[in-house]
């Protein structure tokens, strides 16, 4: 008789992208301590990937290799680990799995571009098709908001404004491609820490305020980086820099040096700057790199897609 036809490959490569916060307005805490956001969020060609290679059922195994790979913890506090278990534990309860994960990064850790909710989302969509398992993206999201708030975007993808504790996504309308230079920091930030500084330094938005601004969306529906440039906001921007004083310098030189706008990411420390063209971006990351002012430099775009099988 002949054998059963594997139903699937052995190995699967996922790759997921970093995230910017093209807008971050954030809200006083919420009585469960998170602090409601709307923003909107923009992925950029800067990729961690995943491979997940089907291993005996119960084995749960991670390796990391790449940037900052020293920094990120062992085991189950590992997020493409934990999101590989809670996949499990919900879709394949009934036959027990098992999976081998493999994670080359290349977005810095603790840099506020959300690289750990992207190795949750590569791990979430590799497990599903080595395991074979009957899953739609949106209930992968909906999973992926469990493990991070950033999750969802990760799979997701493109331009979309969130809102929640930044786990509900919709995609945004945006036209053309945006050339973005990313500066990356000498150290990390913990995000729970740079709250603690917001909730410190005080005065959060008034709810009227708390919207993602129009002028942003409509410079991203023209395609327009001079426009959408002036309005990028952060605010977090103030607290991060109270922690790490030297982001100022950085932010500064970018704009020194023809920026059209500049931010810090998320809860930073990573900074990004808004070109018009790929040759400003060449230009901007030499000068960046030859002033000193941050560890290294990556040119990237965006909108680029969310979690992504590439082999
Ligand atoms: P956040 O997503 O919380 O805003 P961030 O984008 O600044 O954070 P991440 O690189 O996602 O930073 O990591 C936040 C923390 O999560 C790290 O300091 C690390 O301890 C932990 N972590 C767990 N798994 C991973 C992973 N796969 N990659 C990076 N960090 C991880």
């Amino acid at each position: 008789m002949a054998s059963p036809i594997p139903p699937g490959p052995s190995s699967v490569r996922v790759r997921a992208p970093a995230k910017l916060n093209l807008a971050l307005r954030v809200g006083p805490p919420r009585k469960d301590g998170f602090h409601p956001l709307a923003t909107v969020y923009h992925a950029i060609s800067l990729f961690d990937e995943v491979q997940a290679t089907l291993a005996e059922p119960g084995v749960f195994e991670v390796t990391t290799t790449g940037e900052g790979a020293e920094l990120v913890p062992d085991g189950d506090d590992h997020l493409a680990l934990r999101a590989a278990r809670l996949l499990a534990e919900r879709y394949a309860a009934d036959e027990p799995v098992g999976v081998e994960l493999a994670v080359r990064k290349s977005i810095p850790v603790a840099g506020g571009l959300a690289g750990g909710s992207a190795d949750a989302a590569a791990a979430l969509l590799a497990c599903a098709v080595v395991w074979d398992l009957d899953v739609s993206p949106e209930a992968l999201r909906e999973l992926g908001a469990e493990l991070g708030s950033d999750v969802p975007f990760a799979l997701l993808g493109g331009t979309a404004i969130g809102s929640g504790r930044g786990e509900s996504v919709v995609p945004a309308m945006a036209r053309g491609t945006f050339h973005w230079v990313v500066a990356f920091a000498q150290h990390g930030l913990s995000t729970p820490a740079v709250y603690r500084r917001f909730d410190e330094i005080g005065d959060p938005p008034a709810p009227a305020d708390f919207e993602v601004p129009d002028e942003m969306l409509n410079a991203l529906l023209a395609a327009d980086p001079a426009r959408l440039g002036a309005t990028l906001t952060n605010d977090l921007q103030p607290a991060a820099i109270d922690l790490q004083p030297q982001l100022a310098r950085t932010l500064e030189a970018g704009l020194e040096y023809g920026a059209l706008g500049a931010l810090v990411s998320g809860s930073g420390p990573t900074v990004a700057f808004l070109v018009g063209s790929e040759t400003a971006a060449v230009d901007l990351g030499v000068a960046l790199s030859a002033d000193g002012v941050c560890r290294t430099v990556r040119r990237a775009t965006g909108p680029a897609p969310g979690a992504r099988i590439i082999g």
